[in-house]
């Protein structure tokens, strides 16, 4: 079974060390997360994950999600008590406003706990997170009858939320949503439709489901133009919170899948429901794009959960498995052979994991403090240069994040050779749960363009144009620093060849738009390895400044895993480049009939 241990001190050096969490006391909630504070929520909600959700991962694996009948949904053994708990630790409203029953305090703690769930047991996971986006389009867009009505029941956990966007004929393409909504005189919708792929769409973890469904109002226009959000309950609440009838909401059945068993992927039937409108008709995808922005970095988060608990596994297989000789000759010679970790090939992945691991996970806390400032900033500026880094980061975190904890538990279960692919050590499992991430939130591809088609040219490039700045600026700033200048000079580089590609799409995108989507994804990853390189020079002032004080070798992993960075996948980029500049020629040459 595998083993996971809540990466709790690295965490709080990110907080404390390198982003100096202090500094932001003047947003509201910052003040209240004092180092202690912090600590003890991080530790129980470790402890909560290592001992409770860990065992219940293959579990919740083998037995799936059962449908009864009735259209009732039966979650794994043991699923029930740990959402108990969950509730208890009120880990769903970390970061909700006071007012809606949360505790205010920064998201970095929500996005921390939420890693740790994931890494722990990833399907189980997704109920409490789904809660969290369905809280958050509530708060921005719903009506303060709603707010005060579904968001206090959720924060709670008594109820739970979703998201219904995905139709059979409708994925990535939203326009093509055929769900439909018919205006009640008592101010409700009548909604009919069917939605496909709803994860936690029914389940019996709490008492009532709130969805939020994309729907077309009758006579709106088509496309995503024509689009609404509206809340539809499972169970229909009075206006004091108590359940009052059931709704003509129903799963129809629940999706055989690859992997997280754990989590109901339902097919739900909507016929003649009722609803009520969030935001305005007409305006429901930009209501649902609070709940999708929300969903997306917490999907980027599960690609770093699943990461870290392959990293976590593969070393500690690495250590124990004995098979053949090192290099340089035996290193446990009283042995019949050495550890696999004294091969290069094996530390060459162990290190790359971990490599990706800390930064990835920097990179979060980094933009969750931004997301903070876009919210709570008194000054409108502030706000707007951190929202204009969410927008911009959002994509690249989904995208580069997934995309590399999915090749990172491949590359972990190979450390384990055959007994990676057999069930008993867990790692096949991590493989399947790792290739969800790619896909659902929007696909990565989709990422992509998002990144380039419209990310990177809004506003005129300001947001892209103060990334650039920032990180230029740093690289300037450390480069007189002996210690640093090993560090910011590849990364420097990197920052160049970034440039270099932004510049390309701009002489050559506009008129051949081609050329943009034949080097999306490779931007988005030459994007991805330099916000992971900055993040990484950031660790190692860090590092540096307490390597002296530190005797457990801990700050000095730090330095060597990031010169390991520089030196060994940082150099990534100008291929990235290379292909990007090739343009869409050969990509796009052959007819459709030559496949
Ligand atoms: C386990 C699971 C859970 C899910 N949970 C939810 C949920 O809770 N709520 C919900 O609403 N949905 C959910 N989904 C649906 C998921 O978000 C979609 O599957 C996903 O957005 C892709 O849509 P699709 O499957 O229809 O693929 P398609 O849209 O058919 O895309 C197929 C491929 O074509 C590419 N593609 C499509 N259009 C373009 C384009 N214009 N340019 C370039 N490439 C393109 C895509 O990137 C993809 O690789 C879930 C799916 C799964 C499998």
């Amino acid at each position: 079974m595998p083993i996971y241990k809540a990466p709790v001190e690295d965490v709080l050096f990110l907080l404390n060390d390198v982003f100096h969490i202090e500094r932001f006391a003047n947003l509201s909630g910052f003040a209240d997360a004092s180092p202690d504070i912090v600590e003890a929520i991080l530790g129980a909600a470790g402890k909560f994950c290592e001992e409770v959700l860990t065992p219940l991962n293959p579990i919740g694996d083998r037995q799936g999600c059962r449908r009864g009948e009735d259209g009732s949904v039966a979650t794994p053994d043991g699923f029930r008590e740990a959402y108990r708990q969950v509730v208890e630790g009120g880990w769903i409203g970390i970061s909700v406003p006071p007012e809606f029953g949360g505790l205010g305090l920064p998201a970095a703690l929500t996005q921390t706990v939420n890693e740790f769930m994931a890494s722990a047991n990833m399907a189980f996971a997704m109920y409490p997170a789904l809660s969290q986006g369905a809280i958050a389009a509530l708060l921005t867009h719903g009506t303060a009858e709603q707010k005060s009505l579904y968001v206090p029941k959720m924060v709670a956990g008594e109820w739970t939320g979703t998201m219904n966007l995905t139709e059979p004929q409708c994925g990535t393409d939203l326009g093509l949503i055929r769900t439909k909504a018919v205006r009640q005189p008592d101010g409700s919708y009548k909604i009919t439709g069917t939605k496909i792929f709803i994860s936690a769409g029914e389940h019996d973890l709490a008492a009532n489901v709130v969805h939020l469904v994309l729907a077309r109002i009758e006579g709106a226009p088509e496309g995503t133009r024509g689009l609404s959000l509206f809340v539809v309950p499972k169970v229909m609440p009075n206006p004091d919170g108590t359940l009052g009838v059931r709704n003509a909401v129903s799963c129809g059945s629940i999706e055989e899948k690859m992997g997280i068993h754990g989590n109901a992927t339902c097919v739900m039937n909507y016929d003649g429901a009722t609803g009520w409108l969030v935001a305005q008709e007409n305006h429901g995808l930009q209501a649902m794009f609070v709940m999708m922005n929300e969903a997306r970095l917490g999907v980027g988060v599960q690609g770093l959960a699943l990461s870290e608990i392959a990293y976590q596994n593969a070393a500690q297989y690495a250590k124990d498995r004995l098979q053949g000789r090192a290099l340089t000759g035996a290193k446990f010679a009283d042995k019949p052979a050495d550890a696999i970790i004294v091969h290069p090939d094996i530390r060459r992945i162990l290190m790359t994991i971990r490599a990706f691991n800390e930064a990835a996970r920097a990179l979060v806390l980094w933009t969750s403090i931004k997301s903070d400032v876009a919210h709570r900033s008194d000054s409108a500026r502030e706000r707007e240069t951190a929202d204009d880094h969410m927008g911009l980061l959002t994509p690249v975190i989904k995208g580069v994040l997934t995309d590399l904890g999915f090749a990172n538990a491949v590359m972990a279960q190979q450390v384990f050779g055959g007994h990676g692919y057999i069930q008993e050590w867990g790692m096949e499992q991590v493989v399947r749960d790792a290739r969800i991430p790619m896909i659902y939130e929007g696909a990565n591809g989709i990422q992509a363009l998002d990144l380039v088609g419209r990310k990177l040219g809004r506003d005129g490039g300001r947001a892209v144009m103060a990334f650039f700045a920032e990180v230029q600026g740093y690289v300037k700033e450390q480069a007189a620093d002996a210690a640093m200048k090993p560090l910011v000079e590849p990364l420097g580089k990197a920052l160049g060849h970034l440039q270099q590609a932004t510049m390309w799409f701009m002489q050559n995108a506009v008129a051949k738009p081609d050329n943009a989507g034949a080097g999306a994804t490779d931007y988005m990853h030459l994007f991805g390895l330099v916000g992971l390189g900055y993040m990484w020079c950031q660790i190692a002032a860090a590092a540096q400044r307490k390597l002296v004080a530190d005797s457990s070798g801990r700050m000095n992993a730090k330095l060597v895993t990031a010169r390991f960075f520089m030196e060994r996948m940082l150099p990534e980029t100008a291929a990235h480049l290379a292909r990007i500049q090739s343009g869409a020629g050969s990509t796009m040459e052959l007819p459709a009939e030559a496949f």
